[in-house]
């Protein structure tokens, strides 16, 4: 079954790979819009030039079918917009409509719904009933699209996002309006704002984000209970190119604890005694109920 998954990835990435023809330009030595809402310290890195963590075998593979299929289904995108007849102009460089040192490029402006409007399409491993979308960055770097374009592009409506599953097998999309209003203008402000603040300041870097367990599994059998929290930063990047050297070297750590009689025990990774506060508390807080059926 695997390796019959595996070669229908490998075909699946082979098209991808060959359909998709795009420019992976990227200026690393500028503010882009989309930095808004991502760690301040990931783009400082970014902009100091900093080693980016190297990825190998599958995650480096994930990572490319990623990027690939991403693109891909911007193209289908792209293309199904311009058979109804509504794209208007797609993948341009907003470089000349921003303060210096800033650059930015939208994926698409359609002619939908009664008027030009930015269109951003972001895909995503999972879409679900329950996710929450848009997410906020998303909403901050379309919003900053809208404010800078608005005039010069006749921008008479409000952008949307669509969500797209990347798994092509079981399709899966959202459309989310984003309602640019005066606080999420004033918001986009003071993000670009406190971008270049730490940008006058470097090489001093911003602080690392705060970190924060994350609950990820309980089970309970009979009188024990094994429950993984997972030590990490409230990271707003799925994957930082910087975790691990630059930042923490304990990103996505598991730390196994179990219930036994009236004292929580841990397994003996060097976390455990690191976190042990942080992760009693947690458990106190947020397991205990859980675990107690209460
Ligand atoms: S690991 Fe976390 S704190 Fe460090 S740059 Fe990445 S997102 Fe920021």
């Amino acid at each position: 079954m695997d390796k019959h998954l595996m070669t229908l990835d490998d075909m699946l990435l082979e098209h991808v790979l060959f359909h998709t023809q795009r420019s992976h330009s990227w200026d690393d030595d500028l503010l882009h819009i989309s930095d808004i809402g991502q760690c301040p310290r990931m783009t400082m890195l970014r902009l100091m030039g900093e080693q980016k963590r190297e990825v190998f075998g599958e995650e480096k593979r994930k990572k490319q079918y990623m990027f690939y299929l991403a693109n891909w289904l911007h193209d289908e995108c792209y293309a199904a917009w311009g058979e109804q007849g509504i794209l208007i102009e797609k993948e341009c460089s907003i470089r000349g409509y921003l303060p210096p040192g800033w650059t930015g490029r939208f994926d698409a402006v359609i002619d939908y719904e009664g008027g030009f409007r930015i269109a951003d399409v972001k895909t995503k491993a999972y879409i679900g009933k329950t996710a929450q979308f848009p997410q906020l960055k998303h909403m901050f770097q379309v919003a900053a699209y809208h404010m800078f374009l608005r005039d010069d592009w006749k921008l008479t409506l409000n952008p949307l996002l669509f969500y797209i599953q990347r798994d092509l097998q079981h399709f899966d999309a959202r459309e989310c309006a984003v309602d640019v209003t005066a606080s999420t203008e004033a918001y986009v402000m003071s993000k670009m704002n406190e971008l270049e603040a730490a940008r006058a300041d470097l090489p001093n870097l911003p602080n690392i984000l705060p970190r924060m367990i994350k609950y990820t599994g309980k089970k309970v059998k009979g009188q024990y209970a094994e429950i993984s929290a997972c030590t990490n930063h409230d990271c707003t990047s799925e994957w930082c190119d910087y975790s691990g050297a630059t930042c923490c070297p304990d990103v996505g750590e598991d730390l196994i604890a179990w219930r036994n009689g009236d004292e929580w025990c841990f397994n003996d990774d060097p976390m455990s005694e690191l976190y042990r506060n942080d992760v009693l508390e947690f458990l106190e807080k947020e397991a205990m109920d859980e675990y107690t059926g209460g």
